[in-house]
């Protein structure tokens, strides 16, 4: 197997990683490398470099029996048929398609809910909830969250909700958005959640496109002190959509009383109804839908950081099956973990390790709908104290903002239940990684750093944490049955330690099947630019023990007088400073160069910006890269324009950086679009 060439291996590192893994030299980090401890090994499902490969290598050679295995531990009501995969993934040799598991039908409520419960876990708790005030909480085991899932779905079929329908999800992370997204998929509708931040307008212009029976949502939510009118929001989408020819006829709205009260909310008869006013009058049970295994299960729009939102689909068998043994592997799940992973429902990670992949192991999860720094920096441990959270999934801008705070907010707490932690949504900076590790984890838990899209389903570049050391800010290796590959401009994969585009050679059961109402667009965005693969549009590269590290979007990569460096790459060495929080870099013209390197950097709370500073984050680049990556412009920005994921906006970046400000286009997805005009004001600071 070509890209298993790459795993350390040679009889000499091979050994060095058994006398490691073994407990001869417990050195926690030599030549970069972190090592997992003894005890972590030892439990872990995966739990060395040799076992890895062995089941790697099984899962490219023979990837029918390696998946049906898996599949086979979920309840089929018909089972695929004999041929388990098939796929084309070449432009070049017609339409693209993956089919996995065709023929068998299931139901993925079925087997995250009806299936945990027949094995006697009813009475375990399937769902935690905090909310936005500490104190305010609630559970629900297996067996009653199957109740309310029911009886949703049953209201659901009573206003004629069917199989293949649309139902458009807009709901804070309360646990009537877990909830909604089962009820859905219980009687084969069609869910899409619209992230409870995005404004009217990006609403609507996601109603239009998959032209829902039904809107769910709430009255408010408080987010922090602040009190969010979401129906209002809601409102206006619906009022936008009609005019668009999009005529939604029912809007159920939860009574979110802890933000406001029904006599509050504006309300338009006839359209909007009252969830607690029917939902709970329907039965507690609800046969199921069994439905094909290639029929679609939900349909996301991306997150947008690159122009007009993609209708994402996902079908049903693949993505079960992918989401949970991902889940599984790649956070060493045990029955007894409490898992907690910070995204939002709105997004793919709240989609497939909030809701799907987890509750299909049967586990224990926390949902929180709180602020992470509310009331103050330390709320996130005092959840893992307070449930005894074994396992934390998070994103680096989280890592980064907390890790601009005194580490008392950490330590005060004991964290001593944690075992597990991950990183999703972009690169991890090494020196934002090293304090995950150390003040977070206590230098005891690995990090398992997730590469993986909306598109992909499931994670696909990914430590599994007992097997190997990590190498902090790499993804490290391949999951099973993901063939990623290097590739040069031209499209031919370059081997070894190398650069290039990070693509994918053949489909695995979790990646999506189309663009929604537009398959062409899905051929032309991801299999025609490089032909014969899947392309993730992330620029990539290998090192010389064969781990992978993303350098971001190919979009992101600056060509400075012949030299291509990315964005990421400049990026981590601005964080490495101690006084800079966050960076962000974008090329500018350049007549010289061609391009030159224009830097944003947020500041460590408390520190000025002054010429001094700028000249030491400037030799910081030197001396980490070289001189050619200096930036030939430092601005200093308070704050950076971020979408509601955390991801910052760079093709605003580039407009303000190259000054064509009458240009900056639609800022309204962003988190706060004030940033946009004070970093314009600092523009000549
Ligand atoms: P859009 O495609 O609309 O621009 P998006 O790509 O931000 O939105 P997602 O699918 O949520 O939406 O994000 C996937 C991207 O996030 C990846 O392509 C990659 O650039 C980045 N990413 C995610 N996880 C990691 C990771 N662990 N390391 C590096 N990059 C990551
Ligand atoms: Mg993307």
């Amino acid at each position: 197997v070509e890209s298993m060439a790459q795993l350390p291996s040679g009889a000499g590192r091979i050994s060095h990683l058994n006398a490691v893994i073994l407990g001869e030299s417990l050195a926690s980090e030599e030549n970069d490398l972190v090592f997992p401890s003894h005890d972590f090994s030892r439990q872990a499902l995966v739990s060395s470099p040799e076992q890895y490969r062995k089941m790697y290598e099984n899962s490219i050679e023979d990837p029918a029996g390696f998946w049906s295995e898996i599949a086979s531990q979920f309840y089929w009501n018909n089972k695929w048929d004999p041929e388990v995969c098939s796929e084309n993934i070449d432009v070049r040799k017609g339409n693209v398609k993956f089919e996995w598991f065709k023929g068998g039908s299931t139901n993925i409520s079925y087997n995250a809910l009806d299936r945990n419960i027949e094995a006697g876990n009813g009475g375990k708790v399937a769902i935690y909830w905090e909310g936005n005030e500490p104190g305010d909480d609630g559970q629900l085991t297996y067996a009653e969250l199957l109740e309310k899932v029911c009886q949703l779905a049953n209201y659901l079929k009573h206003v004629g909700v069917r199989k293949g329908d649309a139902v458009v999800i807009y709901l804070p992370m309360l646990v009537e958005l877990p909830i909604a997204m089962l009820a859905c998929v219980r009687i084969g509708a069609v869910h899409s959640v619209v992230f409870a931040g995005f404004s009217a307008e990006a609403l609507a212009q996601r109603i239009i496109d998959c032209k829902p029976k039904v809107v769910i949502t709430c009255n408010a939510v408080r987010r922090g002190s602040k009190a969010i009118h979401l129906k209002e929001i809601v409102d206006s989408a619906l009022i936008e959509s009609v005019k668009n020819g999009v005529s939604v006829g029912l809007c159920l709205t939860f009574e979110n009383k802890s933000a406001m009260k029904r006599e509050d909310s504006k309300w338009q008869e006839g359209r909007d109804v009252w969830w607690q006013d029917v939902v709970p009058q329907f039965p507690i049970k609800c046969s199921v839908e069994w439905v094909d295994a290639e029929d679609p299960l939900f349909l996301l729009y991306t997150s947008g950081s690159t122009g007009k939102p993609k209708g994402v689909l996902h079908t049903t068998g693949g993505y079960m099956v992918y989401s949970a043994a991902t889940f599984k592997y790649a956070f060493d799940y045990k029955p007894s973990d409490i898992y907690w992973c910070t995204a939002d429902c709105g997004w793919i990670t709240g989609h497939s390790y909030v809701t799907y992949g987890p509750l299909l192991n049967g586990a224990t999860v926390v949902i929180f709908e709180g602020a992470p720094n509310y009331p103050d920096s330390g709320r996130c441990w005092d959840i893992v104290d307070k449930y005894k959270v074994t396992i934390f999934y998070t994103a680096p801008t989280l890592v980064r903002s907390l890790m601009r705070e005194s580490d008392e907010y950490v330590t005060r707490y004991h964290r001593k239940s944690l075992r597990v932690l991950g990183s999703v949504g972009e690169p991890i900076n090494p020196s934002a990684w090293r304090w995950f590790y150390n003040v977070v984890g206590d230098s005891r838990c690995p990090i398992s750093d997730t590469w993986w899209q909306t598109e992909t389903g499931g994670f696909m570049i990914t430590p599994l944490p007992g097997a190997w050391p990590q190498k902090p800010g790499s993804a490290t290796f391949p999951f099973f049955g993901i063939e990623p590959v290097i590739v040069d401009e031209k499209g031919n994969e370059i081997e070894g330690e190398c650069s290039g585009y990070l693509c994918i050679k053949k489909s695995w059961p979790g990646a999506f099947r189309t663009l929604y109402g537009d398959h062409e667009r899905y051929e032309t965005t991801y299999f025609k630019p490089f032909a014969g693969y899947y392309f993730s549009g992330d620029g990539c590269s290998r090192d010389k023990d064969g781990y992978f590290w993303l350098t971001g979007r190919v979009d992101d990569v600056i060509n400075v007088s012949g030299h291509r460096i990315g964005t990421a790459e400049v990026e981590s060495a601005l964080v490495s400073h101690p006084h800079c929080a966050e960076a962000a870099v974008v090329g500018v013209e350049h007549e010289i160069k061609g391009q030159g390197i224009y830097a944003f950097v947020t500041l460590v709370e408390g520190i000025p910006y002054s010429e001094e500073l700028r000249k030491s984050l400037v030799l910081a680049v030197r001396n980490q890269i070289g001189a050619f990556a200096a930036p030939d412009k430092i601005h200093w920005a308070p704050g950076l324009p971020k979408t509601r994921s955390g991801k910052i906006m760079r093709r605003i970046l580039r407009k303000i950086a190259s000054g064509q400000l009458d240009e900056l286009g639609d800022i309204s997805t962003l988190a706060d679009p004030s940033v946009v005009d004070q970093l314009i004001t600092l523009r000549d600071c």
